[in-house]
Parts: structure tokens; sequence; C-alpha cells
């Protein structure tokens, strides 16, 4: 008899999960019964082959069964040892447990067990140490932990393999069925294809073979992508139908006009790009455009096109930017873009004056500023505008959601656009990305000089460090960057700084040198990179805190040290600080990997200089990495389901999700079929 409890889902009416081991699974977010189904093995052991005594493989894990035919309780060099001899139609073995003396009282001659563990040969007795067991009334039985495709599960501390297994095993017997319900409309399930919610979950967790395994796998899938997508296009459709935002009655030839502004002409890919933005901005539904384009692509430029859009239809714009360096850059050259149009952005950020920081915040409010580039100080409470239009966000990712929405949570809701230089692979533009419209902007600016890049060994050091000067004296500016990638890499920085202090002292003794990493203080770190910027300092010695921060087009050379510690997007990302003037920009790479992928890393570094193509590359050599379906906590998006791999059931879930969200009126869940409800009330969420 089911107590009504155990119907509510309730963990601790589990048999076996007492108040105590509640907690631990409450500590990592289960809560219920359900919430325990949806806890997937990590991976499987098939142990459902039994191995025979008599010349069983060795040194490879196997299972096998047999009785107990004496039990041993010998303690070794103060170690307590349980011995347990077993023996099948065909031989012995002896099973040997160290250092878990209350196992003996478990054990009795007669007794049937399965032993899954490697064999080894010890004193001419085929032995087991430690073996994975259970016993057994019968043989052919049902077992849970042997005999069986075998779940193996996450574990976090409180929590072991045999007990967690034995709890799954008594949720999937006991209490599935009251804790689950397949809301998942029949005729779709027939469709796609999927098994009932119910046989899945059984199967996830103890299926009969890999081809049920692989079944109940696609349904979950499915589930994790359709539930994904019906929430996100319910939120896409909802921003669309009930958010307004201010039409931008922009003449024509706007976007002639500004390109003639300019001192150089647009390329084909900024073109394109500022096309998609005048279209969205015309429009009273909210733009929520993402634009991509590689380091030096010229994204700034297509902002300011929107901001002057904006301006000219009487609205505010705000731009938003992880860093200061890198607000006062962007402020910098937004200047040059914008005041020949008449517009005077201004520049809010933490270092910006009282008394400037009020007169600001005043005329904000009064909408006097058409365009506030900023950091995280653009967010502070006391920050109004009079008509905010347009919001644009550089490098999304280094903001929390919060924070960005905070500037969007006004009516009429601004316009938004996303900047990133990084590329974006199709799985995750269709996941983390699919809330947003895109534009990618392939082409590079003309006249940009690839950046050549070179990887030696450091025994050429002292010649390119020649070569550094030579460059300095021409006025160039240089870049020396070491893997300083945990904070707590005390090596790394031990030789960032010695190679700094050795530098200054000996060839670049003649040359102004900067040393920046991520342990000196925010102020001081951005004053140094600040310094480099205005040329100030000829060299920056610097951990890859540089990656995003410093544009100065001056900077024609970058050595990079023990590359082989960085991943490929992250060196391209860090090469990019180069190669942004009119000078050929050279990078050295110095490393030496001992993988086979180390060495491929770097020598596609010195043959490709395009960002997609490296993104791509990359995602091969990891065999899909960890470039797929990031949250911004850095968390998967999916708890099985692989974007990538399971592209085709991606695809599937987002067409029927797409079809039913497109078919009811408005963006809101109660006009969704009423199964629809149900089943996303089900469903872990995964944002
Ligand atoms: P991103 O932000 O995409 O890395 P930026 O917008 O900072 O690139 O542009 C990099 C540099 O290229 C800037 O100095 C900018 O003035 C210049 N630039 C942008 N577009 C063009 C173009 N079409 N032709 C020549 N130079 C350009
Ligand atoms: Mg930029």
């Amino acid at each position: 008899m089911k107590t009504s409890e155990t119907q509510n889902g309730e963990l601790r009416y589990i048999r076996g999960v007492g108040p105590k081991r509640s907690l631990i699974f409450q500590k990592i977010g289960i809560h219920s019964v359900r919430d325990l189904l949806y806890l997937f093995p990590r991976r499987y052991e098939d142990r459902s082959r039994f191995a025979s005594l008599k010349d069983p493989p060795l040194g490879e894990p196997v299972t096998c069964k047999g009785e107990i035919m004496d039990v041993k309780f010998k303690p070794i060099r103060g170690m307590p040892l349980v011995e347990v001899l077993v023996g099948d139609a065909e031989g012995t073995l002896k099973a040997v447990w160290f250092n878990q003396p209350y196992l003996k009282k478990l054990f009795q001659p007669g007794q049937q067990i399965i032993l899954y563990g490697k064999i080894e040969f010890y004193q001419k007795y085929l032995q087991m140490p430690n073996p994975e067991f259970e016993l057994v009334e019968d043989l052919e039985a049902a077992s849970i932990h042997t005999g069986r495709i075998t779940p193996i599960y996450p574990l976090t501390e409180g929590l072991f393999q045999r007990s967690l297994r034995t709890t799954l095993k008594e949720a999937v017997d006991h209490h599935l069925d009251h804790a689950i319900h397949d809301h998942l409309s029949p005729e779709l399930r027939e469709r796609m294809d999927l098994l009932p919610l119910d046989r899945a979950l059984r199967e996830m967790h103890f299926p009969a073979s890999f081809e049920e395994l692989q079944k109940a796998r696609r349904r979950i899938v499915f589930d994790e992508f359709f539930s994904f997508a019906l929430r996100l296009f319910l939120k896409v459709k909802a921003i669309k139908t009930q958010y307004r935002s201010p039409a931008f009655l922009i003449d024509g030839k706007l976007a002639g006009e500004f390109e003639k502004s300019l001192p150089f002409a647009l390329t084909e890919s900024q073109t394109k790009a500022i096309q998609d933005l005048f279209q969205d901005l015309s429009r009273e539904i909210p733009m929520n455009r993402l634009l991509q384009g590689d380091v030096g692509s010229g994204k700034t430029v297509v902002a300011a096109f929107a901001f002057l859009a904006a301006q000219r239809a009487g609205f505010q714009s705000a731009f938003l930017i992880p860093t200061e360096i890198l607000a006062e850059q962007h402020y910098r050259t937004l200047l040059r873009f914008l005041e020949p149009l008449g517009i005077r952005p201004e520049l809010l950020t933490k270092s910006t004056e009282p008394e400037k920081r009020a007169r600001l915040i005043a005329e904000l409010k009064q909408g006097k500023v058409p365009v506030v580039i900023g950091t995280h100080a653009l967010l502070q409470e006391d920050v109004h505008f009079k008509g905010l239009g347009l919001l644009v966000v550089d490098e999304q990712h280094k903001f929390g959601v919060h924070q960005r929405n905070q500037l969007l949570r006004k009516t009429p809701r601004p316009h938004h656009l996303v900047m990133t230089a990084t590329p974006i692979p199709r799985t995750l533009a269709l996941t983390t990305y699919a809330d947003l419209d895109i534009s990618v902007m392939k082409e590079m600016p003309k006249g940009r000089r690839p950046i050549k890049t070179y990887w030696i060994t450091r025994k050429k050091q002292p010649e390119v460090l020649t070569h550094m000067a030579s460059r300095i004296q021409k006025g160039e500016q240089a870049y020396i960057v070491f893997p300083l990638i945990e904070e707590t890499e005390k090596a790394d920085l031990l030789a960032a700084k010695k190679e700094f202090e050795r530098l200054r002292k000996t060839v670049f003794q003649k040359f102004r040198l900067g040393l920046v990493h991520g342990k000196i203080e925010r102020p001081e770190r951005e004053a140094i990179m600040r310094a480099f910027s205005r040329r100030e300092l000829d060299i920056l010695v610097a951990t890859s805190v540089i990656e995003v921060g410093v544009d100065q087009p001056n900077a024609t050379m970058m050595i990079i040290e023990n590359a082989e510690r960085f991943g490929l997007a992250q060196l391209h990302q860090l090469r990019g600080r180069i190669g942004r003037g009119s000078v050929e920009s050279a990078c050295f790479l110095f490393g030496e990997p001992t993988t086979e992928e180390g060495k491929m890393r770097l020598r596609l570094l010195t043959k490709i200089t395009d960002g997609f193509k490296i993104a791509e590359e990359d995602l091969k050599l990891r065999g899909q990495g960890d470039l797929w379906g990031i949250r911004q906590s850095g968390e998967p998006l999916f708890r099985i389901a692989h974007p990538a791999l399971d592209e085709p059931i991606l695809l599937e879930a987002r067409k029927e999700a797409q079809k039913l969200i497109d078919e009811i009126p408005g963006g809101t869940l109660e006009k969704t079929p009423f199964w629809v409800q149900k089943y996303l009330e089900q469903m872990p969420k995964t944002d």
C-alpha cells in the first residue's frame, strides 16, 4: 500500500531514505521523487555477461557469480582483511576486501553472490580485490548492482554508489508511477517515435539492453530540447507581442549619410548588418539582435549607426561595456564617428568625477545626453533616462542576465543589441542564443594585413626579442603574454614577474615596460593598460587578462609564452589584440606541446586567421569540448542532451515547438494547449 505521502513524491518515504539522506539530496537540488528520477547515470557498465571462473580474463573488469564456500577474517599488517572464497561449477576465486571489517558479518557459506571487479593472480590463486558485490537469493532473479547493465551515478559527498543505486531502484520500482505522468501529447509521441515517459525513465536507470537505453535516451533528450524550445519561443513571442519598443522613423537615406561621414568605406558585412538594424529599429517589435564579428571586424561602427538612428528618432542610447578601459576606448572611437554628425556621446564609469557624474545624471534624466557609454556604473539606481530607445551590450557574457535586463525593463522597452567577438557554432546559436536574431560579419575591413603567426622553439627567444626591440625603436608597441589561467598558479605568476624584471633590466633596459595580471587590483591594472593605450608604455607583459581590454592599433607584435597551455579560441582572442592597424603584425608562439592535439592547435594558428574556421577546428579537436550549451553560470544547459551530437533531435524538437507556439495567440502559457502547460510544469527548468 502506498501512503498518501509517497504520492506527493516526497523523498523520505522511499525505503532507505531517511531525514539525513533527504538533506544530502536537497543540497544537490533533489527535493522530490521526480527530481531523483531525473538524476541520470553518468555512464553504464556492462555487467550483464558473467565470466566463468575457469580461465576468466585477467586485469579487466568482469562480472562473475558463484556460491560462498568459506569466509575468513584476517588482519594483514594491522589492516583488517575479509576474504571470501567463491566457487562456480568450474573454478574458484578469492574475493578480498581491505579495511572493511564490517563486511564479514554479511557473508555466510552457502550464499549466492555476484561479483564485479578485476581479477588478478595472487599467490597462485585467482583473486578479486575490493569487488562490487551483491548477495542474491536466486542468481537468476533480477539484481541491482551486478549481472546487468549497471548505472554509475555522479556522486557528491555523503552519497555512495551502492546505496544511491538501491534508492533509485526503489524509486523506479515503487514510486515512479505516482511521481510521473506523461503529459506529452500521444499524437506527438507516436509521430516522433518516442517511448512513454515511465518506460523511458525506467530504462535510463536500469536498461534491459543498450538498444532500449538508446530509445530511452531519445525520449529524454527530446523532452529536454522540446521543453527548452517551448519556453524559449514563448518568451520570444511574449516579448514580441506584449512589449512595444519605439519605432525609429528614420529616413532611408540615413545609412548613406552615415557612411559619407566616415573616413573609410564600410565593408559589405557592415552594410548588411546596418540594414538588419535599420529594419529592426523602424518597427515597434522590440529588437533582440546579436551582432557577431571577429575581433577587428568593425562592430563599433555598426553600433555607431544604431546610435545615430536612435538620436535622429529622438531617443537616447546606452552602450554597456564590461571593463572601464574598454569603455574608454569605445568612447574615444565613438566620439570620432559621432561628433561629425553632431552627436556628443558621454562616458560614465566608476572613475567619473563626482561633479561630472552628477551633471551627467541630471542631463541623462532631462534627455540631453543622446548616447552614454559606460560600465556597470550605468546600472546604478540613480541613473535614469528620459527616453531610452536602445541598449547595446558588448561581450554580453561578462554581464549577468539580471543586470542586463534592468535597463530593458522599461516602457516602452528599448531595442536591444548584443555584440560579441566569440564565433558561435550553429548548435550554440540554436540553444544559448536562440532567443536572438543574428547578424554575422564574416568580412574584415580592407587593408587589414593578416597577422603572421610563427610557432617556434623558445631557444630562439633572444632573436625574437631583438626583433621586438627593432619594432619598438620604430615606434611600435608589443605584448608578451604568460598563461595565468587560474589565479592560484603561483609558478606561472612568478614566471611572468621574473621575466618582466629580467627583461627590463637587460634587453629592454631602454624601453618602458608594464606588467599586468589578475592579482593586481583592478584600478591599478586598468591604469597600466591605459598607459599602454596612451603609448606611455612600449611593452606590456601580461597574463590573459588582456584578452578583452586593450585596443591599441599601434601594437604590432605579440609573444605568447607556454602557448600550449591556452585553448585555441583563447589564443585567437589574444592574438586579436594585434593586427589592428596598417602595419603588418607578428605573433610568436613559444610552446612545446606534449600531445598531438596540442601540436595541432599551434600549427592551426600559424595557418588560419579566420575566427570562424578556428572555432570550427577547435570544436573538432575537442570533440565538442566545452563550447556547447554553456549557461551564463558556466553549467551545461542540458542534463543529458548534447546539442551538437543530438542535433537531429534538436531540430525536430524546435520545429514542433515553433509550430505549437506559432499557432497560439499571444505569448502566454495559458494560451497553449492544456497538455503543454502540464508538460512544462513537470519538466525540470534549464535556466
Ligand atoms: P571590433 O569591435 O569588431 O573588434 P572595431 O569596431 O573596434 O572592431 O574596429 C576595429 C578598427 O577597425 C577600428 O579602429 C575601426 O575604426 C576600424 N574599422 C572599422 N570598420 C572599418 C572599415 N570598414 N574600414 C576600415 N577600417 C575600419
Ligand atoms: Mg570591439
